[in-house]
């Protein structure tokens, strides 16, 4: 491995990291711009305290996000979740649109609460994700990013075919999932880093001689 090239991944790695939490940021900045707006025109059709209407419109995004959660993990109960589907059936869905209105009303008072929590979480993230470690992430997708350099060093290895399938040493990588290069069969992150990204079948395989004789020189393919 490239050492330059490395810490370039590192950089590419961390860099899409804090474009996912930016993004976050700014969806949620830009709905309590428009919660805001929609409060304000509440209040101002409706003779209510104007600056009232403004603050829960902004707080709404911000609650939301801790309404949805629990009431997300209140619905993986069984009997909850039944009785809503239940209510949801008699009312002909009116009651899903009102649970709807419902969660975005809490949600305006729970983000006055909730909001300067939130706001310090990706005060604290942003700052985590600068200060991390993502040399291992690099080292992983190093071979995705310059798939040529494990041609090479395949061919360099290489004694007995001279065609290499370059789709072979493409991993596959999915949600930090770890894949034999040859079988494709899942694999732990261990094989992967020990056993040249192979499961240990195939690892054994590869550096097995004719004489059935397991060296770590020597390669089958
Ligand atoms: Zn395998």
């Amino acid at each position: 491995m490239n050492e330059e090239k490395l810490k370039k991944l590192e950089k590419k790695i961390r860099d899409e990291h804090l474009a996912k939490i930016y993004e976050q940021v700014i969806i949620l900045f830009g709905l309590s711009i428009i919660g805001g707006i929609i409060g304000y025109l509440f209040c101002k059709d409706n003779q209510y305290p104007i600056i009232n209407g403004i603050i829960l419109g902004i707080a709404c995004p911000w609650g939301y996000i801790f309404v949805d959660k629990l009431s997300k993990t209140l619905n993986s109960l069984p009997a909850i979740n039944d009785l809503y589907r239940l209510v949801c059936l008699i009312t002909f869905g009116i009651y899903a649109i009102l649970w709807f209105i419902i969660k975005l009303v809490l949600s305006a008072y729970a983000g006055m609460i909730v909001g300067p929590i939130i706001a310090i979480y990706y005060v604290v993230k942003i700052r985590r994700t600068w200060k991390d470690d993502y040399s291992e992430f690099a080292k992983t997708r190093y071979y995705i990013e310059y798939p040529d350099e494990k041609t090479n060093y395949s061919i360099k290895n290489n004694s007995n075919t001279s065609k290499v399938d370059n789709s072979l040493f493409i991993p596959k990588y999915e949600d930090e999932k770890y894949y034999c290069e040859m079988c494709f069969k899942e694999i732990t992150r261990e094989e992967y880093e020990t056993c040249e990204c192979l499961c240990e079948e195939c690892y054994m395989d590869i550096h097995t001689d004719e004489e059935g004789n397991f060296r770590e020189d020597y390669y089958k393919y």
